[in-house]
């Protein structure tokens, strides 16, 4: 499926001299005995609804185009509620849906139960239905898109499999097959449950693994018929639709099966995997109760077949980091065929043109970490994946599985202080802290969740005392070389041509002027500097950098991540507070704003950056490893009379967007230039030699912006966003919040989220003349707009 939709995508954007191969026959690995379910409703986030709306018009095109049916048929998707917490998130999906074109219907009970009589509704609150939603022909799909991309010039070549990858000088340059060399100036991995392998051929990490997956599908039964809509339960993991008069009763068990552990059987092909009864069972019959008719239905087959899951349950596109023009796409957790059309499309541009044309923060390779591909990690990670999908998308929700590996050097100190940690890149990391006599457990709602107050608490001490957060989680690099300040000047928008000790936040910009990277960037020496950036992007700016570094320049750049914890030490306390430990002098005039020294704290010697993600007076404190233990116990201990408030990611985000910091990935993302998000300022237009993007840039600023991201605040104290709340101006939909949480200062929530001017050109008067409201779970309410920090715009607090 996917390597045909590339294929086909690629000729539609004029290539011709474009091969697939296949090992042996379309269809054989996992598409021929997908459910072929099609939907564009149910998703929560951008770049999934843009490609799966996309997957189904092409569905209904590819016929007249080529001549072969797709299958498919739009009898509708439909999903209910028996909880209020689902009744909630699924209005929330659906509000957000219908911003992307893709109408979702609220049902009632009886309407539910109009669209498939036999199901049992007594327990239904609302159903959620998505009309143009449906069915096709997973095989009949493939052979479509194949046909059309053999019209469009594409061989498409069965029997021959890719037993080897060439590259040079760290490109790739064609395939070994068990027939053959090809030269290849670009290959694409899409080898579905055996990518990883092929992944291993080239060095190259893909970090997925295959698990069972199953249907059931019953003998004819009276009352089904081909026009009943795709129904899911959900809370019973299950979903229903039609199958030859019978019932296809499709599975997402909570606890998943990996399989192929010691690799995918060479001979496997239009295979099944011997279905497990005993395990399905309890899933079975409670997915029966649902369609009471199906306890006494004959059982036609029970089929299991193997799909591909990754770490996030975000599949894996685009140029692999460790090799150029090698791509991946693939780990589709069985949404392959419902994202196929659109996935292609989206390979195909990032092939063609370098860079992607959709938001990829989430689906882009290299968010991944090399422990991702380790076997044990995915094999436990994986049990988790199937039944996820059908959980409530509670916000802040957490993977529990393959957890607890990767912990700063600070963990058990933090665990004893009552953390709940939750996770990122690995990392198990603080989200708050439970009082003394509380166990840190999160319970799950779209309300307030239990932890509201703690990290209330914690946010209203950031901004009024002295807060110790552990940041080892900073992925740090450093770049060395006499040709260090050229390389990265020419990298990064803004100027780092800068003194040592200086600490420079930029962006750095693809060849469109869009951001690929949001970092702060210290220069420790004349031929030295540290870049630092969240762990999770590691991967991507090492990969950025490498590839934008000149070969023939005196530069090497090594990721020290691992050598130095980090303390975040934050709030109006702060300065007196570390005076208290280092002889170093912290006034303003001796270590001003956005400055970096080494100081002293007991022992050991730590590298000070003042700076802030929450808007306070502050500094991160770089500590060699070893010495982490020694730092934090002198710090907790100068503190007895201080009060120094431990905090967690929760209050840092909280902060953050009462400051209306940038968040690379949430907020903003590749498909951005810092024009837009309120970054201008640190551009720097004219320094000497330019910067990658400069002349898109200043395209860009010529023609003017669509859209602005735009700060908001409720007026109403009782509401949270969270993500994905459309925004109406003047009672247009002009966009959606792209993060949200509690702002305890401004006393409401707050978010951030684009207002596009669909007329034309998003000035500051256009902002600032409208009146905006956010809807949450089915209800308006009035909100604040700014594009200015509604805290502390003018800096004051920061700079003291
Ligand atoms: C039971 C079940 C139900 C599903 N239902 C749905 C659904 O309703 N909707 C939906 O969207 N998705 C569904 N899926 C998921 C969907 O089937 C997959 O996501 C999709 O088929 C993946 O397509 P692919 O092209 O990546 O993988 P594949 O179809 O496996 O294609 C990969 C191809 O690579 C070939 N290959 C491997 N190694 C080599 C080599 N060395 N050289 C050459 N060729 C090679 C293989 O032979 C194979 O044909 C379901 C999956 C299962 C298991």
């Amino acid at each position: 499926m996917i390597g045909c939709s590339i294929a086909y995508h690629l000729t539609q954007l004029g290539w011709r001299d474009v091969l697939l191969l296949e090992r042996k026959q379309l269809t054989a690995g996992t598409t021929w005995h997908a459910a072929g379910l099609v939907e564009a409703g149910g998703f929560f986030d951008a770049t999934k609804i843009e490609m799966a709306k996309y997957t189904r018009e092409l569905y209904q095109s590819l016929e007249g185009e080529t001549g072969q049916s797709t299958g498919y048929n739009p009898v509708g998707y439909l999903e209910f509620a028996c909880s209020p917490s689902r009744l909630e998130g699924l209005r929330r999906v659906a509000d957000f849906d219908r911003g992307f074109g893709v109408y979702v219907e609220q049902l009632s009970p009886a309407e539910v139960k109009n669209k498939w009589p036999l199901a049992h509704t007594e327990d239904i609150l609302a159903g959620f239905f998505t009309p143009g939603d449906g069915r096709v022909n997973p095989i009949d799909v493939t052979m479509a898109l194949a046909k059309g991309a053999r019209m469009g010039g594409a061989q498409i070549v069965e029997e021959v499999e890719v037993t080897g990858i060439k590259q040079d000088k760290g490109r790739v340059c064609g395939v070994i097959t068990d027939q053959g060399e090809i030269e290849a100036e670009y290959v694409v991995n899409c080898a579905g449950i055996w990518a990883h392998e092929i992944g291993k051929l080239a060095g190259v990490n893909v970090p997925l693994q295959a698990a069972e997956h199953y249907y059931l599908i019953t003998e004819p039964i009276d009352g089904i018929h081909g026009e009943l809509p795709v129904l899911v339960d959900l809370d019973r993991y299950a979903y229903y639709r039609e199958e030859t008069g019978g019932v296809l009763l499709g599975l997402f068990e909570p606890v998943a099966e990996p399989w192929g552990l010691d690799g995918i059987p060479k001979d496997f092909s239009f295979g099944e995997i011997t279905p497990n009864w005993d395990r399905m069972m309890p899933y079975i019959e409670a997915a029966m109760q649902r369609i009471p008719v199906l306890e006494n239905a004959g059982i036609h087959k029970l089929f299991c077949g193997p799909e591909s899951f990754t770490p996030d349950l975000e599949p894996m596109m685009g140029q692999a980091p460790e090799l150029d023009n090698y791509y991946v796409a693939a780990g589709f957790n069985s949404l392959g065929i419902l994202l196929g059309g659109g996935a292609g499309r989206v390979m195909a541009q990032w092939i063609t043109d370098g860079t992607p044309d959709v938001d990829v923060t989430e689906i882009d390779i290299s968010r991944m970490l090399p422990f991702q591909n380790n076997p044990g990690y995915l094999k436990d990670r994986t049990v988790e994946m199937l039944g996820f999908m059908f959980e409530d998308p509670y916000p802040n929700r957490i993977f529990e599985s393959a957890r607890g590996a990767r912990k700063s050097a600070f963990h058990d100190r933090l665990a004893a202080a009552g953390a709940y940690f939750s996770t990122y890149a690995g990392w198990e990391y603080p989200a708050w802290f439970a009082p003394k006599g509380i166990e840190p457990k999160v319970e799950y709602s779209w309300g307030r969740q239990n932890w509201f107050e703690y990290s209330a608490a914690e946010h209203r001490a950031a901004r009024e005392g002295v807060t110790l957060m552990d940041y080892s989680v900073m992925g740090k690099i450093l770049l060395q070389g006499g040709d260090a300040e050229k390389v990265l000047n020419r990298i990064c928008a803004n100027n780092v041509a800068v003194p040592e000790g200086r600490t420079v936040y930029t962006q750095w910009l693809n060849k469109h002027g869009r951001i690929e990277a949001d970092l702060t960037v210290t220069r420790l020496a004349e031929d030295q500097y540290l870049i630092l950036t969240g762990d999770g992007t590691i991967t991507q700016v090492q990969a950025w950098l490498r590839r934008n570094t000149p070969p023939d320049s005196n530069t090497t750049f090594t990721n020290i991540t691992s050598a130095y914890s980090v303390l975040n030490i934050q709030g109006p306390k702060s300065r007196d507070f570390l005076s208290r430990v280092t002889h170093a002098d912290l006034s303003n005039n001796a270590f001003p704003f956005l400055t970096s020294q080494e100081i002293d704290i007991g022992y050991a010697t730590v590298r000070a950056i003042r700076v802030t993600y929450v808007g306070e007076l502050g500094w991160e404190l770089y500590i060699p490893t070893e010495f982490s233990l020694h730092v934090f116990d002198m710090l907790v201990e100068a503190s007895q009379d201080m009060d120094l408030k431990h905090i967690g990611l929760q209050a840092l985000d909280t902060l953050r967007l009462e400051k209306a910091y940038r968040d690379y990935g949430n907020d903003i993302d590749n498909m951005d230039t810092p024009l837009e998000v309120g970054l201008s300022f640190f551009v720097d237009f004219d320094k000497p030699g330019g910067f990658i993007g400069r002349q898109a840039l200043l395209k860009h600023k010529e023609v003017g912006l669509k859209y602005r991201l735009v700060q908001f605040l409720l007026d109403d104290p009782e509401p949270l966003l969270y993500y994905g709340e459309p925004i109406f101006r003047d009672g247009e939909r002009v966009g959606y919040i792209m993060s949200g949480g509690y702002g305890h200062t401004l006393g409401g929530s707050v978010g951030v989220g684009p207002v596009e001017n669909e007329d034309g050109i998003a000035t500051p008067d256009y902002i600032h003349s409208g009146t905006y409201e956010i809807e949450v779970a089915g209800e308006r309410y009035p909100a604040r707009a700014s594009l200015k920090p509604m805290y502390d715009p003018k800096l004051l607090r920061v700079r003291v």
